[in-house]
């Protein structure tokens, strides 16, 4: 009968234990899954025309180039 107590209170606490740790954590901040990429400036390339992000294109001077080929070709 001694055991039967000390199994009720042991069960007792774990239930109580899972019901605290049931409870959901505080909602974290997190920021949104896909924010919208930033807009950017696109330029053409002066030897075929293909557009491509201002950043990935090689400049000289005034003239965008997609590769270093086309930029070859076009100062031939
Ligand atoms: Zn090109």
């Amino acid at each position: 009968m001694k055991y039967l107590v000390l199994f009720a209170v042991l069960a007792l606490a774990y239930a109580l234990w899972r019901q605290q740790r049931r409870t959901p954590p505080p909602v974290q901040q997190s920021r949104p899954p896909s924010a919208p990429a930033a807009p950017q400036d696109m330029v053409a390339c002066a030897h075929c025309g293909v557009h491509l992000p201002r950043d990935e294109a090689i400049t000289l001077d005034t003239r965008h180039y997609c590769c270093a080929e086309h930029q070859q070709r076009d100062a031939r």
